[in-house]
């Protein structure tokens, strides 16, 4: 574990999945922005691991409103992410508001190699592997929110002081 810069952190992969996006598709375009807690803690984590998870949850959101706006050119794609300090929870939140999901969906999101995308453009592991890097591996939580045409939040927590090892 390393003390780690979460504001740092999103901003970097905020960056890199957009220019990555840009570089895949060069129609690509969507607002992004950050909205951190100044005085936001560094925290104890593995920072390469909660860093993947970041970026997928960030290169899903990216995903979802360039699908939304494949098919309405009046729609304006957005991608927020926030993070805020709760008593002893550091909240990091990846909201986007592309077609959001269905509960069928949604039910199976956290199962290893489910993915809705063509093939060759998910693996399906991305959010199985963000479930355990959070839950078992930092002790942390990671919920969704999201309705079938009214975008998706994923939320984590993660604790602010670890537990010593
Ligand atoms: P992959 O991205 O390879 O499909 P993930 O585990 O990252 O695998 O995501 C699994 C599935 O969850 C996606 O295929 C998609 O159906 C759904 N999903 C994840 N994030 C979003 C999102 N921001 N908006 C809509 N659907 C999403
Ligand atoms: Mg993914």
């Amino acid at each position: 574990r390393q003390l780690t810069d979460i504001n740092a952190l999103c901003d970097e992969y905020l960056r890199l999945s957009y220019h990555g996006m840009r570089a895949k598709d060069k129609s690509f375009n969507a607002d992004f922005e950050l909205i951190t807690e100044p005085d936001l803690p560094r925290i104890s984590v593995v920072s390469q691991d909660v860093g993947r998870v970041l970026l997928n949850l960030i290169n899903n959101a990216f995903y979802a409103v360039n699908v939304a706006r494949a098919s309405s050119p009046s729609f304006k794609p957005k991608v927020s992410v926030f993070t805020e300090k709760s008593d002893n929870q550091l909240i990091i939140k990846v909201k986007d508001n592309g077609g959001g999901m269905s509960d069928k969906v949604k039910a199976k999101i956290f199962q290893p190699f489910f993915t809705t995308k063509p093939t060759g453009q998910g693996t399906g592991l991305g959010l199985s592997l963000a479930y355990d890097i959070i839950t078992k591996g930092h002790g942390g939580k990671i919920d969704v929110e999201s309705a079938e045409g009214n975008g998706t939040t994923f939320t984590i927590r993660l604790p602010i002081a670890t537990a010593p090892v």
